[in-house]
């Protein structure tokens, strides 16, 4: 429920029609990834939408960027709109790739379609919805004070779902980010209308190999298994290291509460020969591995430092080492990125928390993303940290067949977007 209408709030209720024809449109353009396809296109799309009111407009490709190849080329697009006078330049950062469709859909996963208040398709929350939102919130925000101070800029990105190389992390290497040309960030991801995200957990991923000695399958005391070694370290991650994950609680208000601990997965395990190709119908041979490997996907808290994290397993390998005969081992870092908490006093936050108390009439919950999204090259590269998320969508239906995104949060999150650029920029 609308608390106090205003010039701004009815300027976005006016544009309900061309929010949702504009979230469709976009739906429709089926920017996969992976691989990458039709990036081109909706930046294309954006790029038309933006330019009657952004003058300086940039299609950029992330050339050389991971996974940027001809076939399929990394494309951004990014729109500034300067005021009549100088200060504060407010960004909105959305992805515009969506992931693969999956099965279980009972409607056109690119059709955009429309019913009962919602638009459904593949990326309506997950984040098509947010993009079409804080374009209307800009265009209405525009529109209702077209003597504004300040700037704001919209850009839609690529790749965020695979590791934002060829958008986000691409740009903030080229200073796009930087503190001295922007200086407030709203990502507008779907974390509920009622919420502001502050940042998310660290992640380390590393591959642990374990060594072994072939020999005749038939024999396995001529060789050395290195999947028994790989077992062994299983057991003790099993036995020493999960317990103490689950001891350290964060204070950072994680969801769900049960990400509020320090966790680890093991993405994947091999051992022995590899998988046998399609179309091999024979038996595997009899042979004792003489190697296996882990992926971990460990998740921290931001009261750890990445050192510890990283010495707290190779201290159980090394004890491993030490303990049990013929093991040996290689640790190879594959990704890590830090945690990052944007202050709760932030000027993003307080604009943001205000405008959510004027449009929803409640005062926002805080939470923290237990995985990465693109504020950590933000934070990281561009060192900006006056950044949050904050959009409309049901963050449990990113992903799923039959995505949707609803009507009234897109215009409950186009107001309180709109009113944010208010408290933010002089008008
Ligand atoms: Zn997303």
């Amino acid at each position: 429920m609308t608390q106090q209408p205003s010039r701004l709030t009815d300027a976005v209720d006016s544009r309900r029609d061309d929010l949702v024809a504009f979230t469709a449109d976009l739906i429709r353009i089926p920017t996969i990834n992976p691989p990458g396809n039709a990036y081109r296109e909706i930046c294309e799309y954006v790029e038309r939408r933006l330019r009657p009111r952004f003058p300086e407009i940039e299609l950029i490709r992330a050339e050389g960027a991971i996974g940027d190849i001809d076939k399929y080329p990394r494309w951004n697009v990014v729109a500034r709109r300067p005021g009549k006078a100088g200060g504060d330049t407010v960004h909105f950062n959305s992805h515009h790739d969506v992931v693969e469709i999956g099965s279980g859909w009972t409607v056109d996963p690119f059709g955009g379609e429309v019913k009962d208040d919602k638009v459904y398709g593949r990326g309506a929350c997950d984040m098509k919805g947010g993009l079409a939102a804080s374009i209307i919130a800009a265009e209405a925000f525009i529109d209702t004070h077209p003597d504004f101070s300040g700037a704001i800029e919209i850009s839609a990105t690529a790749d965020e779902e695979t590791g934002g190389y060829g958008g986000v992390a691409y740009l903030a290497e080229r200073g796009m980010f930087s503190p001295n040309r922007v200086q407030h960030v709203i990502i507008p991801e779907p974390l509920n209308k009622n919420r502001i995200c502050l940042g998310h957990r660290g992640v380390w991923w590393a591959e642990i190999e374990t060594h072994g000695r072939i020999a005749h399958g038939s024999m396995p005391f001529l060789g050395d298994s290195a999947i028994r070694h790989m077992a062994a370290l299983l057991g003790e991650i099993e036995t020493s290291l999960y317990p103490a994950l689950a001891t350290r609680q964060t204070a950072m208000p994680v969801v769900p509460p049960l990400a509020r601990q320090s966790t680890l997965n093991i993405n994947s395990i091999h051992g022995g020969q590899p998988e046998p190709e399609d179309g091999y119908t024979g038996f595997p041979a009899p042979v004792v591995a003489h190697s296996a490997r882990i992926v971990i996907d460990r998740r921290y808290l931001i009261e750890e430092k990445p050192e510890a994290v990283r010495q707290e397993v190779l201290d159980l390998l090394e004890r491993l080492k030490a303990t049990r005969p013929g093991f040996s081992y290689e640790l190879r870092d594959l990704w890590t990125i830090p945690p990052t908490m944007t202050d709760k006093a932030a000027p993003v936050v307080r604009a943001v928390d205000a405008a959510i108390n004027a449009v929803l009439g409640l005062s926002p919950d805080y939470v923290v993303s237990p995985g990465t999204y693109d504020q950590k090259h933000i934070d990281r590269i561009g060192r900006l940290h006056d950044c949050i998320a904050y959009g409309p969508g049901i963050l449990d239906l990113a992903h799923q067949p039959d995505e949707y995104v609803g009507i009234t949060d897109m215009l409950d999150s186009a107001k309180v977007m709109g009113l944010a650029l208010e408290n933010l920029l002089r008008v």
